[in-house]
């Protein structure tokens, strides 16, 4: 049966999943909805036999119904291939108590490769399948990890280009040299000067741009985006909770049925997003536990049913949690407030205007799967160092603060059940965090003086062989990798040039 996709802010829309996945977000400012969650059509014992690539095909083809097998089969293959370090591209990892699903073994040791490396071939099969006779063109602007993600995702993906502006002095060396050593004709990496937001102004401004629409169609170009709200990134996001699921089953972990709650470190709401689908799909989840920074807008919303942007935004440990308008939390919204467009549209509205909104009891009463917690900085490093006590397992800060949250909701309502945490970054994308946290930070009590600051003299790079050598682990390749790679991107603009510098990449 074919699933048709809807704006949440407009009922009438009506499109087939190709063409959400080219449009990304709709016209009238809503996100693409379903217009219902499809069921699993095997049974976990099934499941529990299948490759990662075979669970993904069960579950995407449920959602992308207008592909053929085929398209949808191939998309897969060149998305989850020898890119990924390990065969089982997610590995779960038991570590005092819980188990760790490693979600960053794709090519820039994020989370955001799970999807960002099968979104450029749904938009090629997209664009094939609609007829679209342009060239893709990407644009995005990036604080960090998303660009370098997205440029990974579409490097040498005929059919596209990649333009990707990040703020010059404003991302980690690291994550600098992810992204202007990227190889492959079709990407263009620009350092602006200016911070993110000028960066991401600067794009929406040249999406917006009418007159420079009908030139790039001219010449043979549309643009889109790689956004985290565009369903192509969500559907093969929901595919990891069921393979999760059914490895448990596989290692004896559990019985069929059982249920397990899952911990998610959360930002724009994506990921946890997901994890909500794939439980209405019937994976046997029972709580799901949304894990916030101190930037701590979620955690505040479940526990009083507001939803306040209106305060101090905070520079934390785990960056790509640092967020205050959850996107993705509107499909959310959507669906609690009975799947009405109206009614969603006032409450994005509300946001847009005074920063925030509060839901109605009858909404709220359906968030009783949701358990919303957080950790401050100092519990975050914490987290790491006595993981790493305990079980000799290192996790980067976001993960960190997914366990931190684990265990305080443990503590505080006796929930045993059987965990999964989703871990969203290798510990070797935040050497610094991570091995200050290690050696007791600056702000932990048992704090051996002779460790702090030991690390300021060190490069992130020597800090990463100091990580290695810790954990008994290889360092990995993306790291390894960039560390001498030649520098092939070194353009740098003015904030009000950018559309200059996209009009001479694209010869226009
Ligand atoms: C993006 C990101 C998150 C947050 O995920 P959302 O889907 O935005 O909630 C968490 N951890 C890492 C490392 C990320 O890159």
């Amino acid at each position: 049966m074919e699933v048709w996709y809807s704006s949440t802010r407009n009922g009438k829309i009506r499109v087939r999943a190709s063409e959400a996945i080219l449009k990304g977000l709709s016209e009238d400012g809503g996100l693409f909805v379903p217009d219902r969650i499809p069921e699993l059509e095997k049974s976990f014992q099934e499941l529990a036999g299948m490759s990662y690539q075979e669970t993904a095909y069960e579950v995407m083809k449920l959602y992308l119904t207008d592909f053929t097998k085929e398209e949808l089969e191939g998309c897969i293959a060149s998305a989850y291939d020898s890119k990924f370090d390990t065969e089982e591209i997610a590995p779960l990892v038991q570590a005092d108590g819980a188990y760790f699903l490693e979600l960053f073994h794709g090519s820039t040791i994020a989370f955001k490769d799970m999807a960002l490396s099968i979104l450029p071939h749904l938009m090629i099969t997209s664009a094939k399948k609609n007829k679209v006779k342009n060239e893709i063109v990407i644009l995005t602007a990036t604080s960090g990890d998303t660009g370098k993600a997205a440029l990974a995702g579409f490097a040498g993906v005929e059919g596209t280009k990649i333009i990707v502006f990040y703020p010059k002095n404003g991302v980690s060396p690291i994550q600098e040299r992810q992204m202007v050593t990227q190889k492959e004709e079709n990407t263009y990496v620009v350092g602006i000067r200016g911070n993110f937001d000028d960066a991401q102004t600067g794009v929406k401004k040249i999406f917006a741009d009418k007159e420079l629409e009908k030139r790039m169609d001219e010449k043979g170009y549309q643009f889109s985006s790689a956004n985290s709200i565009n369903i192509g990134r969500l559907v093969p996001q929901i595919v990891y909770y069921v393979y999760a699921y059914a490895r448990l089953l596989k290692k004896g972990g559990i019985r069929e049925g059982d249920k397990i709650n899952v911990v998610v470190p959360t930002g724009n709401f994506g990921n946890i997003l997901a994890a909500f689908y794939a439980k209405n799909m019937g994976v046997p989840i029972g709580r799901l536990i949304c894990a916030s920074n101190e930037n701590k807008v979620l955690y505040d919303f479940f526990h009083t049913g507001e939803y306040d942007r209106n305060r101090e935004f905070v520079l934390t440990s785990s960056p790509s949690m640092d967020i205050l308008i959850s996107s993705n939390l509107e499909r959310l919204i959507y669906r609690i407030a009975g799947n009405d467009p109206e009614k969603t549209a006032d409450f994005m509205k509300a946001l847009t205007g005074e920063g925030r909104y509060g839901i109605t009891r009858e909404m709220r009463e359906q968030l009783g799967d949701f358990y919303g917690g957080y950790a401050s900085e100092e519990e975050t490093a914490e987290t790491i160092r006595i993981l790493q006590e305990k079980a000799g397992y290192i996790v980067d800060p976001h993960t960190a603060v997914a366990a931190c949250v684990y265990r305080k909701y443990v503590e505080e309502t006796g929930d045993h059940t059987l965990s999964v945490i989703a871990s969203t970054a290798s510990p070797f994308k935040f050497t610094r965090s991570v091995m200050n946290a290690v050696a007791g930070g600056a702000d932990s009590t048992d704090t051996n003086a002779a460790d702090v600051g030991k690390y300021d003299a060190m490069t992130d790079f020597e800090l990463a062989d100091e990580l290695a050598s810790l954990s008994g682990k290889p360092m990995p390749g993306a790291v390894r990798e960039i560390r001498t790679a030649p520098v092939v991107h070194d353009r740098v603009c003015g904030k009000d040039e950018m559309r200059r510098t996209v009009e001479e990449f694209l010869g226009l």
